[in-house]
This record gives structure tokens, C-alpha cells and sequence, in this order.
């Protein structure tokens, strides 16, 4: 039986699930990479490597060196740099690239949002009056508010920021979603939050809060996505979710089995 070598850059909630549904196929020897940046990572039911590969240069060597048939790019839709070199990679090395991508939270009747091209214009949002904020970005952008020292900050994260991120007057939450919109509720009642700060990552782990939002008439501060890399002139597919990619990494074998007469 031909078994495809795929790679699956993570970092998505999508990658976990396609991992799970490669475990055991033997259709498939795939690798799932991490970043590294969560302490204790949710380990895969697959092989995985751990860490950056050093820039494009460095992913092209370890696709060629690995004999990499597919490449899947499957990390946060805010992990612009990893999404770029994914596509630079794919094409130096002549692989088919799909890209997951799920879909952007859009408002609903009764959200309050204001959309923003950044987290530095997530900041200016909030004003110069003093509020109550719940920041709910990611550690990588918590800096960006040390220069708004006069808004109360509740951040949560699945892991503790380092200090030196953090705005002064900041309250600390580890957790890791999903989350239920009453739990959300309860969040933004008991720490009388009057700002919600959040990326548009999208998908159902996160969403409850914006239903509280909605709920209670909090505002939104939302950052948009950045754009998808061009993917002109390579080899590429995109898709919404992890089941839509298994069948994507199917169709791929079906095809490759064909053409091989395996
Ligand atoms: P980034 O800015 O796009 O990438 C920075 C560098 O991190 C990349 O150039 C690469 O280093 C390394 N890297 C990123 N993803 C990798 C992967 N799956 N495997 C190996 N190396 C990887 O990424 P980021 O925004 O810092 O995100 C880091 C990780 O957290 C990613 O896995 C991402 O999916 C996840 N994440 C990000 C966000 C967010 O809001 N940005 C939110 C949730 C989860 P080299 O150049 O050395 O290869």
C-alpha cells in the first residue's frame, strides 16, 4: 500500500483533529510540527517535531530531507509568518500545499463590534477613558497595551505571560477553552468587564464569548485576520475545517495510487 508522507504545520485546533484521523491510517506516514510555544503541549497520536526549522530555507531542507509528499498548513489564522512560509516552501519545493482555513466570526444581530486592522489599533480603540478590558489575544500581543496603562486589564491565556508583557494592573486567567457561554457570562459579571478585546480566530472553541458579549451589550474590539498569502501560480487548496482536509489528503492518495498503479 503506497503510504503518502505528509507534513502538518500546526498550531489549529484543525491540526490535532486531522492528526487524530491519520492515527493508524496507514495510507498516510504524516508528521505533525509544533512551534513550541505552549510549555505543555496536547502531544498527537502521531510523530511530532517541536520548533521552529529556520526560517523558509530551513522547511525546504527538512521537506526534501523527509521526502515530504503533501504539505498541509494547518496553523492559527493569525500565524502569518509560518502561513507565508508555508507557501514559499511549497512551491521552492514543488509539493501541493492546503491550506486550513476556518472560517471569520461575523457579527450577528445586537453584537456591538468595532473592527480594527491591528493590535496596535485594538489599543487606540479603547480610548482614553479608563475601562475595564478583557483581553483575550494571545501572549504575543499582550505588549502592545503596556502603553495604555489606565485601563484595568483581565487577560487570559492558557499559559501565564511572562511579567514584562503585561500592562500594569493586570489580573491573570489560565484557561483553556472551549469555554461555555455561561461560564463566559459569569467571566465578564463578576470582573464587570466593559471591553472584550479579541482576534478573529473563528470556530466554535472560542465563540461563547461573543454570544456573552452579545448578551450583556458589552463591546467587541475585533481584530481582522490578517490576508491569506497569495497562492497564485502554486499547487494549492483551501479548505474550511480538519474533515474537509482528511478528504483533501484522501483525494491526493486515490490520485497518487492511480498514477503509480499501486
Ligand atoms: P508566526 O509568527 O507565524 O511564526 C513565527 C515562527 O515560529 C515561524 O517562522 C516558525 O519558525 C515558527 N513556527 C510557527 N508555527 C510553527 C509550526 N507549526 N511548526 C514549526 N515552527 C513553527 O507564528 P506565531 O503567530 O508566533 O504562532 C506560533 C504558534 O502558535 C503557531 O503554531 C500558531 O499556529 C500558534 N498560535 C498562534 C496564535 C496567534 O494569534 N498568532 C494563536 C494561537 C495559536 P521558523 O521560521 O524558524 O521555522
Amino acid at each position: 500500500m503506497l503510504s503518502l508522507r505528509v507534513l502538518i504545520l500546526g498550531g489549529a485546533g484543525e491540526a490535532s483533529e486531522l492528526a487524530r484521523r491519520l492515527a493508524g491510517d496507514n495510507r498516510f506516514t504524516a508528521t505533525l510540527s509544533l512551534a513550541g510555544r505552549t510549555r505543555a503541549p496536547a502531544l498527537p497520536p502521531i510523530p511530532y517535531r517541536i520548533g521552529g526549522f529556520g526560517g523558509v530555507d530551513g522547511l525546504v531542507r527538512w521537506l526534501c530531507e523527509e521526502r515530504t509528499e503533501l504539505l498541509v498548513c494547518a496553523t492559527h489564522p493569525f500565524a502569518e509568518q509560518m502561513r507565508r512560509h508555508a507557501v514559499e516552501a511549497a512551491q521552492r519545493a514543488a509539493l501541493p500545499l492546503l491550506m486550513v482555513e476556518r472560517p471569520a466570526w461575523e457579527p450577528e444581530q445586537g453584537d456591538a463590534w468595532i473592527e480594527v486592522v491591528d493590535i496596535n489599533a485594538a489599543v487606540d480603540a479603547l480610548g482614553e477613558r479608563p475601562r475595564r478590558v478583557l483581553l483575550t489575544t494571545g501572549q504575543k500581543d499582550l505588549a502592545a497595551f503596556t502603553r495604555a496603562p489606565w485601563h484595568d486589564y483581565v487577560v487570559r491565556s492558557i499559559e501565564p505571560p511572562a511579567s514584562e508583557s503585561l500592562p500594569p494592573k493586570a489580573e491573570l486567567i489560565s484557561a483553556r477553552g472551549p469555554f461555555s457561554e455561561a461560564d463566559e457570562r459569569a467571566l465578564l459579571q463578576a470582573r464587570q468587564i466593559d471591553v472584550l478585546v479579541t482576534k478573529n480566530a473563528g470556530g466554535t472553541a472560542t465563540a461563547a464569548k461573543l454570544a456573552a458579549a452579545r448578551a450583556l451589550g458589552v463591546p467587541v474590539v475585533m481584530v481582522r485576520r490578517p490576508p491569506v498569502p497569495e497562492l497564485d501560480g502554486i499547487e494549492a487548496d483551501v479548505v474550511g475545517d480538519a474533515n474537509a482536509a482528511f478528504a483533501w489528503l484522501e483525494a491526493c492518495h486515490e490520485r497518487a495510487s492511480r498514477l503509480r498503479g499501486v
